[in-house]
């Protein structure tokens, strides 16, 4: 038996706190049993074939039980499979990762426990507060305020935390703040000392309420704060005031839908979320290879590529016989946009050809000057046929290879309430405009935000009101007109 499980902390929500080896592991996994608070991109590096399975205990889905977990875990691991057990921040804090290790070692299973960067103390520091001040605190307590008073009756010596000689931070739900700081009161802790609660803490939509241990309650109760929280009592907490360091974005406050196929979605989605956008990933498309045979390329003396998904096709199949970008040398090498051309360059090929508009008629235009006479147009299956059809009337002759198929990939259920209540939904395509729309449906006050002319069309026989299009019709563009949206400049 090989099998072995890691408990892995993914660290409190900002995917730039997971820790190099949690990444690692992630990649390696056979299994990947996570929770519900963890980065929404620690999966995206997981393996394609890796059985990912969601065990959470709070929010919407059903819940998982406990001693079904550790079975599962159980199994999986004494089948050979590699299990991570992905809890958010560490998981050996407030996660039961000690009670899963305790049936893994009764059982003789191997196991490694990857720490992770805690909410408490991220979340502080992501508000400007050290937990520890010299002069302020010398000493922390971590604890945990279940959701249920009478349970915490039994559960928390509130005259010793009173007298704790230090911060207190609670990871807590925001429901039993007001108990809460009446009983530290009550048992001695002083009204007026500093307190913070920091909600969604190191996410793009964090947000930090200051004030007294006496008053903090009531404030965070009108702004609004929702969970996940953690409470901060002590001195440190007027640090806030002059520590807070988290600048918003233009896109802070905003949640964006990203529509486009998993393995796309990465670059648009943490661009997003480092301008404060809280992102939503809802793939409606998936790239299926296919299996259509790749012609020689030599003879062609134009070779044109309409995305970056046909570039990796493209060079996958030329590598699978045993040839690489040499393949190319001799024709002229067009790309329908910058995306795609820096997808060749990657491969070691400059574009000779990218259009000013990244669209079909605009790469017929930027090849009005090129002699064609055998053209290759390497693309998607359900791809317009401007391009072949303009090439042919110029005398070409030519040849189409369909590489791959956009097919659906149903958005689950578990979305749908994200989904309506988003700021914006983005469409990088025609296809996600389909296949999006067969699952999923749009919010009343959602904006429809489309990469270019022939995505908005499709928006627009689909009935859809398209708010903002892309004036750059690439990754960069649709940013720059969500910003522009969102901060009314230019708009
Ligand atoms: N193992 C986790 C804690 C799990 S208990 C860790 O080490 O962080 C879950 C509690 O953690 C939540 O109820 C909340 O109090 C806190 N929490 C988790 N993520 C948080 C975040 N991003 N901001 C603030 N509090 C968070």
């Amino acid at each position: 038996m090989n099998g072995r499980v890691a408990f892995v902390g993914a660290g409190p929500g900002d995917p730039g706190l997971l820790t190099a080896r949690a990444l690692e592991l992630i990649a390696l996994a056979d299994v990947i049993l996570y929770d519900r608070l963890i980065p929404q991109s620690a999966l995206a590096g997981a393996r394609s074939d890796a059985e990912l399975r969601y065990v959470g205990k709070e929010g919407g889905g059903p819940s998982v039980a406990q001693e079904e977990i550790e079975a599962l875990m159980l199994e999986r691991a004494l089948g050979g499979a590699l299990v991570v057990r992905l809890k958010g921040g560490d998981p050996f804090v407030f996660g039961r990762g000690g009670e899963e290790a305790l049936a893994l070692a009764a059982a003789g299973v191997p196991f490694e426990v990857v720490p992770g960067v805690t909410a408490g103390v991220a979340a502080a520091a992501y508000a400007g507060i050290p937990v520890t001040h010299r002069g302020l605190a010398s000493a922390v307590a971590l604890i945990t305020a279940h959701e249920d008073p009478a349970k915490e009756e039994t559960a928390i010596d509130w005259a010793a935390l009173a007298a704790f000689p230090g911060t207190l931070v609670f990871y807590m739900g925001v429901r039993t703040l007001p108990a809460l700081t009446a009983r530290l009161i009550e048992a001695g802790r002083p009204g007026g000392q500093p307190a913070a609660v920091v909600a969604r803490g190191t996410l793009p939509d964090q947000q930090v309420v200051l004030g007294t241990l006496a008053a903090i309650a009531e404030s965070a109760a009108q702004a609004g704060v929702s969970a996940p929280a953690v409470t901060i009592v002590g001195e440190v907490a007027k640090l806030a005031g002059e520590l807070a360091w988290v600048t918003a974005g233009p896109l802070a406050g905003a949640s964006v839908v990203v529509t486009r196929a998993r393995a796309q979605a990465s670059e648009l989605a943490t661009r997003l979320r480092r301008l404060g956008a809280s992102v939503i990933e809802a793939p409606a498309i998936r790239i299926e290879p296919t299996s259509e045979a790749l012609p020689p390329l030599a003879g062609f003396d134009l070779v044109c590529l309409t995305s970056p998904n046909g570039v990796e096709l493209l060079f996958e199949r030329l590598g699978a016989r045993g040839e690489d970008a040499r393949a190319l040398a001799g024709a002229t090498v067009a790309a329908i946009g910058p995306g795609t051309a820096r997808a060749l360059r990657e491969h070691g090929v400059i574009a000779d050809v990218v259009p000013e508009r990244f669209v079909a008629e605009g790469l017929v235009d930027s090849l009005a000057g090129v002699e064609v006479s055998r053209a290759l147009i390497a693309r998607a299956a359900s791809a317009r046929d401007v391009l072949p059809d303009a090439l042919r009337e110029r005398g070409a002759e030519v040849t189409i290879v369909d590489l791959y198929d956009t097919v659906a990939e149903p958005i689950g259920e578990l979305a749908a309430p994200a989904i309506a209540a988003a700021d914006y939904v983005t469409f990088t395509s025609s296809s996600t405009v389909r296949f999006f729309l067969a699952s999923a449906s749009l919010g009343e006050h959602t904006r429809v935000v489309s990469i270019g002319p022939v995505t908005s069309e499709t928006l627009r026989e689909r009935g859809l009101t398209v708010h903002v299009e892309a004036s750059r019709h690439d990754i960069d563009g649709l940013i720059d007109a969500i910003v522009a949206d969102r901060t009314g400049v230019g708009a």
